[in-house]
Formats: C-alpha cells, sequence, structure tokens
C-alpha cells in the first residue's frame, strides 16, 4: 500500500533490521526499543489492525504468533524460563501509530501491569 511505512520496510524501500521472513510474514528491530528485546512481527500483505482481520487471515495470524515464539526464545527468553509480551495497539485511544498490523513482540524485563 502507498505511503505505508511497514509496507515500505517489507518490499525493502526504508531500511530495517529484518530478524526472520517468510513469504507472509516479516519480523524486524522496533527503532525505538522499549524492552532489550522488542521486535515487530508484520504480515507481508497490508491488513490496517487486528480489527480489520478476518476469517481468511487466520493462518497469517497464527504464524506471527508462531514467529514471535521462535524469536523470544532463540533470544533466550523461552515460554518456560523468563518469557515475554505481545502487544497489538488497535485505535487511537491504544495510542496506535501505524495502520499496518504489527505485534509487538518485548523481553528481557520485566513487564509492568497495568500497562500505561
Ligand atoms: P504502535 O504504536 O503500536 O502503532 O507501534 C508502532 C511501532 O513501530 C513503534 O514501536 C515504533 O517505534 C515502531 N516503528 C515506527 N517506525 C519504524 C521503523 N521505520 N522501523 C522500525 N520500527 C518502527
Ligand atoms: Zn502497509
Amino acid at each position: 500500500m502507498a505511503d505505508c511505512i511497514f509496507c515500505s520496510i517489507v518490499a525493502g524501500d526504508i531500511p530495517a533490521k529484518i530478524v526472520h521472513r517468510t513469504e507472509s510474514v516479516v519480523a524486524f528491530k522496533d527503532i525505538n526499543p522499549q524492552a532489550p528485546l522488542h521486535v515487530q512481527i508484520v504480515p507481508t500483505r497490508h491488513i490496517r489492525d487486528a480489527a480489520a482481520l478476518g476469517a481468511d487471515d487466520a493462518v497469517v495470524l497464527s504464524e506471527m504468533v508462531a514467529v514471535a515464539k521462535t524469536i523470544a526464545t532463540d533470544a533466550g527468553y523461552d515460554p518456560e524460563a523468563r518469557g515475554y509480551r505481545l502487544v497489538m495497539n488497535i485505535g487511537p485511544d491504544s495510542l496506535s501509530s501505524v495502520p499496518h498490523l504489527h505485534l509487538h513482540v518485548l523481553a528481557g524485563r520485566t513487564m509492568e501491569w497495568p500497562p500505561g
């Protein structure tokens, strides 16, 4: 999609530190990390956000969650030991800032709850 920063990263038009790529999913380091590990996992196809997902998107959504586990585990934050946090922001109140579906993977510090 034109003028979408994450579509541009997927296409290679904007540089990013890509950590994982498949045909349907790309993962890259967040430019403004909020934890020692902060990765964005995005579908290669433009989907606005999690609220725009349809029944046909079940496979890509489950791949995003599986890739998150692989990345966190490979970085030493496996679920049984330290673990990690997954976040999807939707709409203005969530402070969502990029209108291309992305799954935040955060790990490497003890998180806070409730989130800010
Ligand atoms: P959200 O606020 O949930 O929409 O998250 C957007 C995230 O994208 C933020 O954590 C930003 O730091 C991150 N971000 C924005 N632009 C880039 C970029 N060019 N490369 C990597 N991460 C980015
Ligand atoms: Zn996009």
